[in-house]
């Protein structure tokens, strides 16, 4: 399928992590533009939205809405900048702008959440300092801050004329939103369906406690879905819907066994995490590391494979006893 002929542009933004990118799609329609997901407020990402602008003799005024499928920093970044132009409305789940406004708005007290529950988890509290650092730095780059319009799942979404169905696929957040235009089988899909990639699973502080559950549960209804091409926000579009399902959930499958395992003698979050991540992480991988082995473990527990009890200061998971 030619994306161009739907007016369906990607965009390219950089990122000064690993993950060295995000896409993000511009679409075009008869009464203007509208955008999906932003990037992060860096200014390389800011002068590549410049260059496309340019490129496609786009004014601001032409910019009629700005849709993002979830909260995280590199898709809300510029939401603010993209707004303060354009004037144009940004769109966001209800549960995701509650998100963004307990991290983004109000970064302290969400920083030192986060910092808590690492170190009841286990890692050491200058580890956990130094990771929470670093977190608020990043948060530092997310203003200005957009006023945000809810968009309800189930309903409809233009995105420039493709008449787009609003999914709710909460997991990698949980208010995280996919926008798919049935007649084209064109499927938005945010970072909840990435074609090399696994998405992040974490459990984050004010947040859903099995997302995990929420994740593996949307990946099943996505397999209804007739979705012919998928474009995601980071790698690129791809075709095997059903394929990668299965992919994913095997991941998953495969993960939760082997964090079973190597909790099941007692063990904290964080002697998980270095077992399965290493220690040569950067402190936004650590974070993520501690988060994602967090969903797994809360799942365990959850599903009655894992129990989980405070020792001293710290909380110890361990097999079940039968
Ligand atoms: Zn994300
Ligand atoms: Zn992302």
């Amino acid at each position: 399928m030619e994306l161009e002929h739907r007016g369906i542009h990607r965009v390219r933004l950089p990122m000064p992590f690993r993950l060295d990118h995000v896409y993000c799609y511009a679409v075009e329609g008869r009464e203007g533009w509208c955008i999906v997901d932003c990037g992060l407020n860096i200014p390389s990402a800011r002068a590549a939205w410049e260059e496309f602008m340019a490129a496609h003799n786009i004014a601001p005024r032409d910019i009629r809405a700005v849709y993002l499928t979830h909260y995280h920093p590199d898709h809300y970044g510029l939401a603010g900048w993209w707004q303060e132009q354009t004037g144009a409305p940004v769109y966001m789940s209800a549960v995701d702008a509650r998100l963004a406004g307990l991290y983004w708005r109000n970064c302290r007290p969400a920083a030192e959440a986060v910092r808590e529950l690492f170190v009841r988890h286990g890692m050491p509290p200058p580890l956990a300092k130094d990771v929470i650092e670093n977190m608020l730095e990043l948060m530092a780059t997310l203003s200005p801050h957009p006023a945000l319009t809810t968009l309800e799942p189930g309903g409809e979404a233009m995105l420039g004329d493709l008449r787009c169905r609003v999914l709710l696929t909460p997991g990698h957040s949980d208010g995280h939103l996919c926008f798919y235009d049935p007649d084209h089988g064109i499927l938005f899909s945010g970072d909840h369906l990435l074609p090399k990639i696994t998405s992040n699973i974490s459990l984050w502080p004010f947040a859903h406690p099995d997302p995990l559950k929420n994740f593996l549960q949307s990946l099943r209804e996505n397999l209804n879905l007739k979705a012919r091409i998928l474009l995601p926000a980071h790698g690129e579009a791809f075709t095997n819907l059903a394929e990668r399902v299965e992919q994913l959930l095997a991941h998953h499958r495969e993960r939760l066994a082997l964090m079973r395992d190597l909790a099941a003698p007692g063990a904290t979050a964080f002697e998980v995490s270095r077992a399965v991540f290493g220690d040569r992480l950067t402190l936004h991988e650590e974070r993520f590391a501690m988060a994602e082995t967090l969903a797994h473990l809360v799942h365990l527990v959850g599903r009655g494979e894992l129990t989980v009890k405070n020792e001293g200061r710290v909380r110890v998971f361990a097999a079940r006893p039968r």
